[in-house]
């Protein structure tokens, strides 16, 4: 408070003052845009059309792009509220490096080249590989595109993966396994045309809650979820299956097994489609209605009822997310669900799809674009033809492109924590929120010769640890595209400028590039995100994520655009893949894989009697990072909570608002608020994911998917105690 506003003098009245917004009537001035530019929701795969409200160079409201076609009008509350992630107090504004042990500000070229000498002397100590790099799905596709040729061919590492193996990971193995390439096969219409609708593992009321809408429009479907928990899309369902926690495998298999008994398969589809049914059949034997029942904690009768509603259905639509993919048998719980649509061909017509609901906005984009399980496209680092085409539309010698993929995140993890990997490039991601069991994280973490961390913020958890920290331009400050979950390209603008120093991650690469001495041969010409989409463009070309025909000027007029999208297409309305059967395996048929159930990997005892669930809430998103800095989200839900069911609370003599622990073999969450409900069964808690403050994470367990390694975050055995303070120095 100034001394005029202390006098009252100064009674601020124009930060009070009010006056009339023509779309949302009166509201406080200061919010009232001079522009609105028109730009795709930074958070979520659903790929909402965002305004974003300028006034005086400042974002300062949001609203829904009334003319896109996915959110039709509509945004959740963080969509809603997403202006406040951009002037947040925490944005990184200037280099730092850390000298002394403090982190100092540098320039920026003082930071790349820093940066560049560092990873250089690493590498030409302990060899190409220890340098690791961990990105994320929060860039624009033109920036995954340009790290994935900086990082391979610039710096010659193939140790390079996304936080999304973190997310929706085991869903790109499932695919590929399945179908011979990733891509998810249908579109959120199908929500609306489907008349029997399974979501597993799936709470999109939370997670994806525009989505929502198209259920909402559908009057005749029967929508069932299973979930362990009575989550808000439990609450929605015709029918909720309570199944046991990672039953799911079993429940598809025991599904699959009765449509063979009672011969509610299409066999016409299966012969001219598939391979691998008599395999499948045989293995299939051993999933009867009994023993399923017995794995699920379902009733045969309710096993039977889903069966056969999905069996009948004219169009039958299967969604999920992390109840599937956070488990180490996610691939295989994928590939189950792709056998449930191959054989009831339930697969390429509107309504029918096998669907995975991706994480992050852009988590697609990496999928396509990036280069970290495959090469650009879909192509294979192990195909000799696909590596060839790839390094003739590079211009380099293909000797330069990795033969195979290299560490997967928490493989690069334990690579740092072995020593394997001395040098750490992080980009947009703050594991030491996310990652599974912190401690080995820590340890990793402190292992490393040199961390850099760019990100659009500081501090973090993450940052606070970095030797460098770069500071990025976030979403609102750049231009590029996402990809949304159903494979619709969007538009991402830019309506401000980034804070002091902070720099589009585009710009960051191509400096980088520059000081590597590489940037005219990995980026000919380019001088903005367009130069890369355009190259993006031709080397998408007859692949099966085809935007050849997809331009920045279609993306403005039609607002969001389907791939494949080859050239002469005009058609931008919603697509599905594999309509005429045909797959993307070496004999064109989709593959039915026996897919075995096992219980998960830390099975409760008498010491951790409880099975810990984690998940998020509609109003926080990942780590927190930017919503804890959106007033109105971070005040609807401040901390985070334990779920508990009452009858486990009375016998530890536990009542709600309880201050509690929650103890695993690996480390203690302290003082978490206590909520006794019958959301979650007896035997089973769950804690949201978001929060550094109670970071569930210090309890999860280091246990990876084989296939894909996608952390078993959804299952872990733990006891619950009263908070004491003395716990606190423990
Ligand atoms: S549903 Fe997802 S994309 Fe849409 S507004 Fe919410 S967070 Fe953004």
């Amino acid at each position: 408070m100034n001394l005029s506003q202390w006098l009252g003098i100064d009674i601020r009245s124009a930060d009070y003052a009010y006056a009339r917004d023509e779309s949302t009537g009166y509201i406080s001035a200061k919010r009232i845009p001079d522009q609105w530019v028109r730009t795709t929701c930074g958070y979520c795969s659903v790929g909402c059309g965002v305004e974003l409200g300028v006034k005086d160079g400042r974002a300062v409201a949001a609203r829904p792009d009334e003319s896109h076609p996915v959110n039709r009008g509509k945004l959740c509350p963080k969509g809603l509220s997403e202006h406040h992630t951009i002037g947040a107090d925490n944005r990184a504004r200037h280099p730092l490096l850390r000298r002394k042990g403090r982190l100092e500000r540098v320039g920026w070229d003082e930071a790349l080249t820093t940066m560049v000498e560092r990873f250089r002397n690493v590498q030409a100590k302990y060899g190409p590989n220890s340098l690791g790099v961990l990105s994320t799905g929060q860039l624009v596709t033109e920036e995954f595109y340009a790290l994935g040729k900086l990082v391979q061919v610039g710096f010659g590492t193939n140790n390079y993966d996304g936080n999304t193996t973190l997310c929706m990971a085991s869903a790109v193995s499932g695919y590929k396994l399945s179908f011979g390439s990733d891509g998810p096969p249908g579109a959120y219409e199908d929500l609306e045309k489907a008349d029997v609708i399974l979501l597993i593992g799936a709470n999109i009321a939370d997670n994806h809650p525009i989505l929502c809408q198209y259920l909402d429009a559908n009057r005749q479907r029967t929508l069932i979820v299973a979930d362990p928990r009575v989550s808000k899309t439990a609450m929605m369902a015709d029918l909720h299956l309570p199944l046991k926690p990672r039953s799911d495998l079993a429940l598809l298999n025991g599904m699959a097994h009765i449509l063979i008994r009672h011969g509610l398969i299409n066999r016409e589809y299966i012969d001219q489609h598939t391979s691998g049914f008599d395999e499948l059949a045989k293995f299939l034997e051993s999933y009867p209605p009994e023993r399923v029942a017995t794995l699920t904690g379902l009733s045969e009768e309710l096993l039977y009822k889903v069966t056969l509603l999905y069996a009948r259905a004219k169009a039958a639509f299967i969604g999920w997310t992390m109840g599937v993919n956070h488990s180490t048998l996610g691939t295989e719980t994928v590939n189950a669900i792709c056998n449930l649509a191959l054989l009831t061909g339930q697969i390429g017509r509107a309504g029918a799809s096998p669907f995975s609901i991706t994480g992050q906005c852009n988590a697609m984009g990496t999928r396509e674009a990036g280069c970290t399980s495959g090469l650009p496209g879909y192509r294979r680092f192990d195909d000799p033809a696909e590596r060839a085409e790839i390094a003739a539309l590079w211009g380099v010698d293909e000797s330069r492109l990795p033969k195979a993929r290299g560490m997967a995140y928490p493989d690069i993890i334990e690579g740092a924590v072995s020593r394997k990997i001395r040098a750490l490039w992080i980009i947009a991601t703050n594991p030491l929120v996310s990652f599974p069991n912190q401690d080995v994280l820590r340890h990793a973490l402190s292992n490393l010769d040199f961390l850099v961390v760019q990100d659009g913020y500081h501090p973090t958890p993450t940052t606070e640890l970095a030797d460098l920290v770069l500071p990025a331009a976030i979403w609102g400050e750049k231009e590029g595209t996402y990809t949304n979950s159903e494979r619709r390209v969007s538009k991402v603008n830019r309506a401000v400028a980034p804070p002091a120093e902070a720099r589009p991650d585009f710009d960051i690469f191509l400096a980088m590039a520059e000081k590597l001495g590489c940037r005219d041969l990995l980026y000919p010409g380019w001088r903005s995100p367009e130069d890369a989409f355009n190259e993006w463009r031709r080397l998408s070309r007859g692949r099966l994520c085809d935007y050849s025909g997809i331009t920045y000027e279609l993306l403005d007029r039609a607002g969001a655009v389907p791939w494949p999208f080859p050239e002469g297409r005009t058609d931008c309305s919603p697509s599905r893949l594999y309509g005429n059967g045909q797959f993307r395996t070496n004999d064109g048929r989709a593959k039915l894989i026996c897919a075995d159930w096992q219980p998960f990997p830390e099975q409760p005892n008498r010491a951790y009697p409880l099975v810990l669930n984690t998940g998020r809430t509609v109003e926080h998103w990942h780590t927190r990072t930017k919503t804890r800095e959106v007033p109105i989200l971070e005040r609807l839900s401040p901390n985070a909570w334990l779920e508990m069911n009452p009858r486990d609370a009375k016998g530890l003599g536990l009542r709600s608002h309880d201050r509690v622990d929650v103890v695993s073999r690996r480390g203690r969450v302290r003082a978490v608020e206590l909520r006794l409900t019958e959301i979650v069964a007896p035997g089973q808690v769950f804690m949201p994911f978001h929060y550094v403050e109670a970071n569930v994470n210090e309890v999860t367990q280091s246990a990876f998917d084989p296939v894909s390694r996608e952390p078993n975050y959804k299952q872990c055995a733990v006891r619950v105690e009263r908070h004491k303070k003395e716990n606190d120095r423990t």
